[in-house]
């Protein structure tokens, strides 16, 4: 494997610093917002100012770069998405990734009517996509959904309730999971749809009722979603009727890549060091101190050994290999280390500065640390809950230990 980018990639990375040194102005926001983990994710000013970057992204042809021509894209390789995603992570620039999970699906699987209707607006930015899999009784068990979907003439009647459906109160069209055969084995009967959750007038579609979820800070981040005999038009289809479980895994399997997490969090670290050596703690530099010296540098190996295991499976998949086994082994790190070593580090180097949250005067890094810190509690069970099903992947496939 060769670790160095080519003269080409090294090129266009310095052509992105630029365009983001430029265009992207981070403000007071934590562009982590834009992601499930976020700080400032009901923050409806912080995703306006997103969009206007985003649109920047879009008149460059950064925003589908890596989508086939057939779709507008320029089917850019391997090497090259992985700097832009790592150079937009490490910025915190938002990128708008986790809401085009969907678009991979739809490409592969959709039908032509999705994928005529729907494209263009993944395209100009103008859908926002809410994600409708987990419910009550299926998480990582996902296969166990009970949403009931009814043929009826050119539909479905949609009836259930989903839960955790992020953002879903400022999104107008939801990717949602349905059973449409009660009968067949868990992962034959289900079906894979897109349901409008949102008029053009911002109005609720009939028979959506949405039930508000609040982090530990407060913020709206989830909702309830109660189904009650929606009406979804049949072509609204990813994948068959019955095998949709194939084509939401699609889905699933972008959003688990997690490519350029340890460039998002290097990013974040230099930013930390970078506040901590103009910040002085009862009248001492924290970064006097030889023990954080040390954690700081332990954190940095671990996330460039994070960064050379994703290197590794981008390097497999530009090969033409699948990295099945790597794949998980690369997220799961990615994960781990987030939780279980990055935020904890800087949670324990600002002590009890981390209570401080955003907005406050002596809040470090205008209240990141603290808050990424609280919210990585939930790090690992989203996307499909990674962190329990890694080592189950790694174990089965990789090892070829019995189930
Ligand atoms: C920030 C965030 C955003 C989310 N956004 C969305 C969204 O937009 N749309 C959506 O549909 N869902 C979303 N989710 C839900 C997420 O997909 C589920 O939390 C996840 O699938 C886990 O399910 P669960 O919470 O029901 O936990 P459970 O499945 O009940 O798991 C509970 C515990 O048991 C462990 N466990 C369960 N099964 C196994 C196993 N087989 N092997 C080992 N350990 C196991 C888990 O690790 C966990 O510790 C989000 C979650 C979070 C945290």
């Amino acid at each position: 494997m060769d670790f160095k980018l080519s003269e080409e990639d090294t090129k266009f990375r310095d052509e992105l610093r630029q365009f983001i040194a430029k265009e992207w102005n981070p403000k007071d926001f934590d562009a982590h917002s834009m992601n499930v983990w976020s700080y400032d994710f009901d923050n409806a000013a912080a995703r306006d100012h997103a969009k206007i970057f985003q649109k920047k992204l879009i008149d460059k042809g950064y925003w589908t770069m890596a989508w086939p021509e057939e779709y507008g894209g320029e089917n850019a390789p391997i090497s090259k998405q992985l700097v832009y995603s790592e150079e937009m992570a490490y910025h915190d620039a938002p990128d708008g990734e986790p809401q085009r999970n969907v678009a991979g699906a739809i490409m592969i699987h959709g039908t032509d009517w999705v994928k005529t209707n729907f494209i263009p607006g993944m395209a100009d930015n103008s859908i926002d996509w809410a994600q409708g899999f987990s419910e009550p009784n299926a998480g990582t068990d996902l296969a166990n959904l009970q949403t009931r979907a009814v043929e009826d003439g050119d539909d479905f009647v949609v009836t259930g309730q989903k839960i955790w459906s992020s953002g879903s109160h400022f999104s107008n069209w939801y990717h949602v999971m349905v059973r449409t055969d009660p009968n067949a084995p868990k992962h034959r009967g289900i079906t894979y749809l897109i349901m409008q959750l949102k008029d053009q007038n911002g109005e609720q579609m009939p028979g959506i009722t949405l039930r508000p979820l609040y982090d530990m800070l407060g913020r709206r981040r989830w909702n309830e979603v109660f189904m009650d005999e929606v009406r979804v038009p049949k072509r609204q289809l990813i994948g068959e009727v019955n095998r949709g479980w194939y084509a939401a895994m699609t889905t699933l399997n972008f959003e688990r890549t997690g490519i350029e997490s340890a460039s998002r969090l290097i990013g974040v670290l230099d930013r930390f060091i970078d506040s901590m050596s103009k910040t002085k703690f009862n009248g001492i530099s924290p970064l006097a101190d030889p023990l954080v010296k040390h954690q700081l540098a332990e954190a940095r190996i671990t996330l460039e050994t994070d960064r050379m295991l994703a290197y590794r499976v981008a390097w497999m998949q530009a090969n033409g290999e699948v990295p099945q086994t790597e794949g998980a082994i690369s997220g799961l790190r990615a994960l781990a280390t987030a939780k279980f070593v990055f935020w904890p580090t800087l949670a324990k180097i600002i002590g009890p500065y981390r209570a401080l949250l955003k907005g406050e005067q002596r809040a470090p890094g205008n209240g990141i640390y603290g808050t990424n810190y609280a919210l990585s509690m939930t790090t690992g069970f989203g996307g499909g809950g990674g962190l329990a099903l890694g080592p189950n992947i790694i174990a089965q496939r990789g090892l070829g230990l019995p189930r």
